[in-house]
Parts: C-alpha cells; sequence; structure tokens
C-alpha cells in the first residue's frame, strides 16, 4: 500500500481542491475519543522517514501536472507534519504555482522546528474542541505533558509572525464545550489567537452523534454567538 492517497478533485468557492492526505497510517500526537480515524496506535510528534516517497512525490507531480488544481489541501490520517517529506511536499506544489492548505489539530504550530514549514503554506487550519485541561485530557488524550494552555500558546506564537490565511475550526462537543460559560471561554481563545476566519462545526459523525452531538437549534445559537464576536 502506498503513502499518499487522495479524494477526486472538487470545487470551493470556484477552486478547484485536490485534497491529499500524506501518512500511511494514522500517526497523531492527540488520541482524540471521537477520531474519526479510529485509535493511536502511534501517538507521536517528531518527523518519520516513510518508504517509497520519492515514486510518491512523481506521482504528485504528474497529478498536478496532468489536472488543472488551484489548490492542494493537505488533510491526512492524524499530524501531517510528522511525514518528514513534508516540506518537500510543500515547495513541490508551491513550485506548480499552486496554492496549500494544511489541515492539523494546531499542537504543533508553535514549534520551532515546525514554524517554518507551515509558514510556506498559504492558508492553514487549526482546531479548538475544549476549554478546560481536565476534558483535554480526558477527551483529546495527548502525548504525555501536553497541555491545553501551551496548546492554545502554541497557536497564538504562530499566528503572530504568520503571513498566511489562518481558519480556526471550533469544535462543539455536547457535555464538554457547549454551555454559555464554555462558549465564552471559546470566544477569549479566538480573541487570543485572531484567525482570519473561524468555522463552527458539531460531530456530524453517526458514530459519535448520539453521545457527543448537539441539536440544531443550539448549534444555530452558538454559531451566531462565536460567528458574532
Ligand atoms: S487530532 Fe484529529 S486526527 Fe488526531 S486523534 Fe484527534 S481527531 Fe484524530
Amino acid at each position: 500500500m502506498g503513502v499518499f492517497s487522495y479524494k477526486d478533485i472538487y470545487k470551493e468557492d470556484g477552486k478547484r481542491v485536490l485534497e491529499i492526505n500524506i501518512l500511511p497510517e494514522k500517526y497523531c500526537n492527540f488520541d482524540c475519543i471521537f477520531c474519526p480515524i479510529g485509535r493511536s496506535h502511534n501517538k507521536i510528534d517528531t518527523q518519520l522517514t516513510f518508504d517509497g516517497m520519492d515514486n510518491e512525490l512523481k506521482e504528485l507531480e504528474k497529478m498536478l501536472d496532468d489536472n488543472k488544481v488551484d489548490l492542494v489541501f493537505i488533510n491526512s490520517k492524524g499530524e501531517a507534519l510528522v511525514n518528514s517529506k513534508v516540506s518537500d511536499i510543500i515547495d513541490l506544489i508551491k513550485s506548480k504555482g499552486v496554492l496549500v492548505r494544511l489541515l492539523s489539530n494546531g499542537y504543533l504550530f508553535g514549534r520551532e522546528e515546525y514554524m517554518p514549514i507551515i509558514n510556506k503554506c498559504d492558508e492553514v487550519v487549526g482546531e479548538i474542541k475544549v476549554v478546560t485541561e481536565v476534558d483535554f485530557q480526558k477527551i483529546q488524550r495527548p502525548i504525555e505533558g501536553y497541555t491545553l494552555k501551551e496548546y492554545i500558546s502554541n497557536m497564538v506564537k504562530f499566528n503572530k509572525q504568520y503571513k498566511g490565511k489562518f481558519i480556526l475550526e471550533v469544535g462543539i462537543i455536547k457535555g464538554y464545550n457547549d454551555t454559555d460559560e464554555s462558549i465564552d471561554k471559546i470566544k477569549s481563545i479566538i480573541k487570543e489567537i485572531s484567525p482570519d476566519k473561524i468555522i463552527v462545526a458539531r460531530m456530524e459523525d453517526e458514530r459519535f452523534k448520539k453521545k457527543l452531538g448537539i441539536s440544531d437549534e443550539r448549534f444555530d445559537a452558538i454559531s451566531k454567538s462565536i460567528l458574532n464576536i
């Protein structure tokens, strides 16, 4: 089995988007209870070298040469930054005059070794899902030693020097961050991070919707409240 996988090219705001996963299996620094990919058997935040990357890069180049693509969205099975070739992948895409968007939970955004790589992306997506340290440990189950405080400060630090578009996805989870008090906390975190765009999301995956999903009514109210800040 190869390392990369692709989704069919789709259109978003008139742009032709190629979505790519650059990990052979799940590698993440978190092990969220609601992860759509499954459990993290490889909790990691340092880079790994995967076999066959030269061929994967050639195939990506061919995809870009053969198709009209405006933006490549790196949306991987976990934390894309742990692929040791991530920088080369971004360089290749940029050399074709194509924009790059990188999705990450955002914890590594503030790390010195990753910042120059992330800075090369035109857009990045970071996430916020909980507002207390206890909930962070309980439902996002990060690598030992990680804290919510550092998570937020990493994104703040990164965005202070980032020139591209920072998109922050706020995930609303029933029982964890859906009270008015939590929403106020989320708003103050958003102010600190100061993203260019905010996306409010909720549990849509059927496996977790019943336990962690919120009603349409509550979701509308929370979305309005957050997007009006
Ligand atoms: S951060 Fe994303 S990929 Fe990683 S465990 Fe959580 S939901 Fe899964």
